[in-house]
């Protein structure tokens, strides 16, 4: 298969990691979710104890404590830290609610969207995230920008924050997705928005198969 790239990109729960992995697996590609990356900075950050606001202090952080990625058996890619899998506390409500005030840095967005490039040159890839299109890959050849209603991405969210056994209100949810866009549509530097090429899917109301299938479509169209 020729070299492929794909981005998705669209706010907090429009079900981009879902419809992604999915979609790479369908490709027998590898997915890679650039939220994971930021969300890995900020585990190190309130790990090491740096304030969110001080760049210089991340982007040294992130010189001495890199992050390292290895493919897994799901077609992503496990993040560790210091030789620790830190996958599994990347999604916590700590790491939510501080890693939107971290990915407004430049410098930190440099050295995150460098990995991403390097992923995309060496791999066919389906990447997820806010600025995949725009910025991180504005070559890729299909460009997807998904939404899905306020009141579904809250009711998602409250589904993956159930099962992880973390407590909070559907009102706080909510609140903080309007929070996190609002901060990431915002920004100076790579604002979350839809590249003019991007095709728009709103996924309310539909199945991860069906919108799968219709970027499927799109794949096709562009071979
Ligand atoms: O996709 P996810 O919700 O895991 O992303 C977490 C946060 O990481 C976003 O709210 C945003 O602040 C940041 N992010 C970003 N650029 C990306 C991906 C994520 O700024 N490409």
């Amino acid at each position: 298969m020729p070299h492929l790239n794909i981005a998705i990109d669209g706010p907090a729960g429009a079900g981009k990691s879902t419809v992604a992995k999915a979609l790479a697996r369908r490709l027998g590609i590898l997915y890679v979710d650039t939220g994971a990356m930021y969300r890995g900075v900020a585990w190190l950050a309130l790990k090491h104890g740096v304030a969110v606001e001080r760049e210089d202090e991340l982007v040294e952080l992130l010189q001495r404590h890199p992050l390292h990625f290895e493919r897994n058996s799901d077609g992503g890619l496990d993040i560790y830290s210091d030789g620790q899998c830190i996958n599994a506390e990347l999604r916590n409500p700590q790491v939510s609610a501080l890693v939107s005030q971290l990915s407004v840095h430049p410098r930190v967005r440099g050295v995150l969207t460098e990995w991403q490039r390097s992923f995309a040159r060496r791999h066919s890839v389906v990447m997820d995230g806010r600025d995949v299109g725009t910025v991180v890959l504005p070559d890729a050849q299909v460009k997807v920008f998904l939404t899905a209603s306020l009141e579904e991405r809250t009711r998602r969210r409250a589904e993956e924050f159930q099962s992880k056994g973390y407590e909070m209100s559907l009102e706080e949810l909510r609140t903080s997705i309007v929070e996190r866009d609002e901060r990431d549509s915002s920004r100076d530097v790579a604002p979350l928005r839809p590249a003019s090429d991007a095709h728009p899917i709103d996924s309310t109301g539909r199945t991860v198969e069906d919108v799968v299938r219709e970027i499927l479509e799109l794949v096709e169209r562009c071979r």
